[in-house]
């Protein structure tokens, strides 16, 4: 192939198929465990209001070899304009010449990749008799969500809670397929209903109360990215098994940042994620536990799916 390829929006769309992703994702968190990959510090920069944010996640996996960054952010008013909120690139250099080799559209990968974590989490830490999906949130991200994660387990139902009930309503409508009881509750009503939770919004401040979670619930905690972010209340946080993508950003930008911040838990209680599918941690203690995955975003997911898109689109057959 020529150097460098370009690969779009468009054909990412056509050629990948999600569990193809979990599958890279959860090699990629193994990696991170191993030592072979490690993720850079990530720069997020608010460029103005309302309040864009834009930056670089950043990272090199030696066995790849893979050498790459994430240019991108999130642009709240897109949406009213027909845009997706979020719009980034990965970008793929030659490890050993620092010469560009792949620009890739990043946005449908992210929202893959980003499902990919919630959805290796389940496979990992959800009870296997999990039968209610819950979800609070339905923007750009939740429909990808859904689907990786209802793959996972035999889920007979799927509660969905919004702020904005018209684009619950919506999304229901836009997963008929999936043949699940699909029903719109409240977050407290998702919450009290779920065997496993996903958690993608954009707030900062908690949308759920550790008196509704029953025991014995996997929560996947995916919108928290940024400092100042939170999705649930710090007591749920404590009454949790926690497991993360990587500690640093879960201690940092992601759902462990107020409760580190508060000295409420500290690093050594949360578990890389990438340590269970080593197995050099038991992952779920009982069928009891609470277990919360704190999926803050790391950029080896995007240059693990964006190299992934490079090997099965960079041809330029299509
Ligand atoms: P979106 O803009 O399409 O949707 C935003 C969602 O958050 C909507 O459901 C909206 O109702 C809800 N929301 C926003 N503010 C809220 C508030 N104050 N209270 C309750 N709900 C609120 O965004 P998206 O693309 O679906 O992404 C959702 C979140 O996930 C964003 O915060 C984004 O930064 C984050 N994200 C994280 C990762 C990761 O790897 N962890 C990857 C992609 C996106």
């Amino acid at each position: 192939m020529s150097l460098p390829v370009i690969i779009t929006e468009e054909q990412v769309a056509a050629r990948i198929k999600p569990a193809a992703i979990d599958a890279v994702i959860e090699n990629m968190f193994a990696a991170m465990a191993s030592g072979q990959a490690r993720n850079f510090p990530v720069i997020r920069e608010q460029i103005g209001q309302p309040a864009p944010i834009f930056g670089f996640k950043s990272g090199f996996d030696s066995a790849g070899p893979i050498l790459g960054l994430k240019a991108g952010g999130y642009w709240p008013g897109n949406a009213a304009r027909g845009l997706t909120n979020h719009q980034s690139t990965v970008i793929l250099f030659e490890p050993g010449s620092g010469q560009l080799r792949a620009l890739v559209a990043g946005n449908r990968l992210t929202a893959l990749r980003t499902a990919a974590a919630a959805a290796v989490s389940v496979r990992h830490l959800a009870r296997d008799d999990a039968a209610t999906l819950s979800i609070v949130g339905a923007g750009a991200q939740a429909p990808f969500q859904i689907r990786a994660v209802v793959a996972q387990r035999g889920f007979d139902r799927l509660v969905i809670a919004n702020r904005t009930k018209s684009r619950a309503e919506a999304l229901a409508a836009e997963l008929a397929d999936l043949g699940i009881e699909i029903s719109i509750g409240s977050a407290e009503e998702a919450a009290r209903a779920a065997d496993v939770l996903i958690t993608i919004t954009s707030s900062f401040e908690a949308q759920v109360e550790a008196e509704w979670i029953r025991r014995g619930t996997h929560i996947a905690c995916m919108g928290t990215d940024t400092r100042g972010k939170r999705e649930v209340a710090d007591d749920l946080i404590t009454a949790a098994q926690l497991f993360t993508d990587e500690v640093a950003q879960a201690i940092s930008i992601g759902e462990c940042q107020h409760a580190f911040g508060a000295g409420l838990i500290e690093e050594k209680d949360i578990v890389a994620l990438g340590d269970v599918i080593l197995k050099r941690h038991g992952g779920r203690a009982s069928a009891d536990s609470i277990t919360l995955f704190d999926g803050t975003g790391v950029g080896l997911q995007d240059l693990f799916a964006a190299d992934y898109a490079l090997s099965l689109i960079g041809g330029g057959s299509d």
